[in-house]
């Protein structure tokens, strides 16, 4: 089975398909680790994040697979945390929006899941990647929402207004990139977490798919 989650950032994709993942017994497919572990690798290169070519390169040559606990190895070697870093951060949007560079990326991904199933969580899963997933969600929260949460995650609670401007910025430039933008599939099941602890949505998503089954 295949359950794809989309939406966009800090809206709780992660936390959520991570214990949804541990619920059903699926392995959990962290996609944006894919484009974090190449953007990692083309800095680690002193290549340019602009230089398309080169980035598609890097995304061809990289072998990535996952351990036991869902995190990914690159070339055979950890990549928690240093894909995490702020060198990443700040370079990864600009990296996986070159086409090369998805081209390269989404077969592994799928790769991946037709072994064992699994809930995939990222921005284009549920319309890109996984067209024919068996359940696709669409988790939104208000920009404010997400702002604090984001905050309360990175311990920067007093500097909320920024990091809802940062949000809304990445928002924008994720909405109106040319391929693979963030939108919803139509037939994703949009939930609103504004109101809702993590676990709240879990159960959600669950009674949705006891529902369909
Ligand atoms: O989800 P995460 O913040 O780790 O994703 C990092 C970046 O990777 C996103 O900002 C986005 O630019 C890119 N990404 C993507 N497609 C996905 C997942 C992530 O382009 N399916």
């Amino acid at each position: 089975m295949i359950v794809a989650i989309d939406g966009p950032a800090a809206s709780g994709k992660s936390t959520v398909a991570r214990a949804l993942a541990a619920r059903l017994g699926l392995p959990f497919l962290d996609t944006g680790s894919m484009y974090r572990a190449v953007t990692l690798k083309v800095l680690e290169r002193g290549l340019d994040p602009t230089d398309g070519e080169a980035c598609a390169a890097v995304a061809e040559a990289i072998a990535l697979d996952y351990d036991g606990d869902g995190r990914i190895r690159i070339d055979g070697q950890p990549g928690e945390p240093h894909i995490r870093g702020a060198e990443v951060n700040r370079h990864v949007s600009r990296v996986s929006a070159h086409p090369g560079v998805r081209r390269a990326i989404v077969p592994k991904q799928r790769a991946l899941a037709e072994q064992r199933g699994a809930v995939a969580e990222g921005r284009d899963t549920t319309t890109v990647v996984f067209p024919e997933a068996d359940h696709k969600f669409f988790l939104t929260a208000s920009p404010r929402e997400r702002a604090r949460r984001r905050a309360a995650e990175e311990d920067r609670v007093h500097e909320v207004e920024a990091i809802q401007a940062a949000i809304e910025r990445r928002d924008a430039r994720d909405r109106e990139r040319p391929d693979s933008p963030l939108r919803r599939s139509p037939d994703a099941l949009q939930v609103d977490t504004d109101d809702l602890t993590p676990e709240q949505v879990v159960e959600r998503l669950l009674e949705h798919l006891g529902a369909g089954a």
